[in-house]
């Protein structure tokens, strides 16, 4: 295990200037001590598979794809009855085009037969129980092996090394991170052992970011690191500060959020650097990452296989995120639906040279992302994509919605912001969906982030369920899949 895997979990109680020589010590000792030998191998495993050809890489994903289904049909008893209901003998299980073959998992079977999942050969008192929201907001949860933590923030290293950033890298970070009872002064604090400059999400007060601002410019972290919703608030009180941020970022490596393209373009924009965001998920069975090269996410094929299914449960070039993770024999989820929706990149190759296969408009979490049409279609917010300049006079905004066709768009003005400007972007919207939704504007003096940081730009109070099979007590809509920038026409609700 590495040393900052058990430096992070006193230290926030030293004194600073002990931290300010720890953090100069630290560094001193090689980068394969500091995060431990399963981080360092699985970077070094990363390079050196990253341009692989494309035979290489169907030989690495059979390799892992039959081991891991091997495994749970041997050691899983939840999988031994599931194949032998299903009647498949895992001996004829050859290679991922057999995937389709074996049956499909959701939130709700998880939570229904959890303990089952567990492979024999572990005590799940050793395991990490991780916790997440399914799709009627219960929580489900399930078990990891403890190494995964270092395996995937390798993963993660791997990806943004492509914007430039490396384990050493410093950081400014504004995510949902408690700051320390003692160092919360400021709403900010320097931890020189990370190299991060952590900065309090849920005061984002004009007062508040002109201190950060102040901070940034006397630690100079190279790169952002965040959530979406707080870099745009940020990137928005800079484009107001007198002489803007005398500091310049290498990259925005952003996270946890779904990115929507309005503020991508707004921050690359006004911070001069390039946002780079990656897909994952806590139940850590499929990573990509976006590409320096284009704007498509590259799947990591040794990490876990992606799926993409239709309503029909069929594989097809959009749909649902279906996940066969190859890391956690500990509690394998094979065919595991996300609920997350993405459309394949069907262009021929990326001219980065890698031969990963790559997505597209990747949106995160649809049931909380969307919003529903007069005639009961779903419409991502991504596809909405509108960029203009009103919406960069709003300092926050937020889509709450309580019946199909009808939408609130609560907005937090700007400084700049005139009356005018919430009668464009009323018009801009409206036009964009085909006026199968109206949107009233309604004007708020401030919109809170949720317990945990992170920012809702959705705050959807119908019930919605994905495809026709899955009516479990909500009202069951026909999906409109998601083209970035187009809408399909209405499906009526089933
Ligand atoms: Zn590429």
């Amino acid at each position: 295990m590495s040393l900052i895997y058990h430096a992070k979990k006193n230290y926030d109680r030293f004194p600073r200037w002990m931290l300010s020589a720890a953090g100069m010590l630290y560094y001193q000792i090689p980068a394969e001590k500091r995060y431990g030998k399963t981080f360092e191998d699985t970077l070094r495993f990363l390079a050196d598979t990253e341009f692989m050809s494309r035979d290489e890489m169907d030989r690495l994903i059979n390799e892992r794809f039959r081991y891991i289904v091997h495994y749970a049909g041997k050691h899983v008893p939840y999988y031994k009855n599931k194949f032998a209901e299903y009647g498949v003998d895992i001996r004829t299980i050859q290679d991922i085009r057999d995937i389709v073959r074996l049956p499909l998992i959701d939130k709700e079977e998880l939570r229904q037969h959890q303990q089952e999942m567990i492979s024999d050969e572990y005590d799940p008192s050793k395991l990490m129980y991780i916790t997440t929201s399914g799709s009627t907001g219960k929580p489900v949860g399930f078990y990891q092996k403890q190494s995964i933590l270092m395996t995937e923030w390798a993963y993660v290293m791997h990806i943004w090394s492509r914007a430039g950033c490396k384990p050493d890298s410093s950081r400014l970070v504004l995510r949902g991170k408690q700051l320390p009872p003692q160092r919360q002064d400021n709403n900010w604090f320097y931890d020189p052992l990370r190299r991060e400059l952590n900065c309090d999400v849920m005061n984002m007060t004009e007062e508040n970011m002109e201190k950060y601002c102040s901070a940034i410019e006397k630690y100079r972290p190279q790169f952002i690191h965040g959530y979406m919703s707080a870099i745009t608030m940020l990137a928005k009180y800079i484009a107001t500060r007198n002489g803007g941020l005398r500091h310049q970022f290498s990259g925005i490596l952003a996270i946890s959020e779904n990115v929507i393209p309005e503020q991508k373009t707004y921050v690359e924009r006004a911070l001069g650097a390039r946002v780079f965001s990656f897909y994952g998920h806590s139940e850590r069975l499929v990573i990509a990452g976006e590409c320096e090269k284009s704007s498509s996410y590259h799947v990591e094929p040794t990490y876990g296989y992606c799926e993409l299914l239709d309503e029909n449960r069929k594989q097809a070039k959009a749909g649902e995120i279906t996940a066969t993770g190859f890391l956690n024999e500990a509690m394998p989820l094979i065919r595991y639906r996300t609920g997350d929706l993405a459309e394949w990149d069907s262009s021929e190759s990326c001219s980065c040279g890698r031969n990963h296969r790559r997505l597209i408009s990747v949106f995160g979490r649809w049931s909380q992302d969307m919003l529903v049409t007069i005639g009961g279609a779903y419409v991502s917010l991504a596809a909405i994509n509108i960029h203009s300049d009103e919406f960069d006079h709003l300092v926050r905004y937020k889509f709450v919605q309580d019946e199909p066709g009808v939408v609130d768009l609560q907005i937090v003005p700007g400084k700049s912001y005139c009356p005018q400007d919430g009668e464009q972007i009323k018009r801009l919207l409206e036009d964009k969906v085909n006026h199968t939704i109206r949107f009233n504007i309604k004007q708020k003096g401030n919109l809170e982030v949720m317990k945990n940081g992170k920012y809702k730009i959705i705050e959807q109070k119908i019930p919605l369920t994905f495809g026709r099979k899955d009516g479990r007590g909500g009202v069951t809509y026909s999906i409109t899949l998601i083209h970035a920038g187009y809408l399909k026409k209405e499906v009526s609700a089933a």
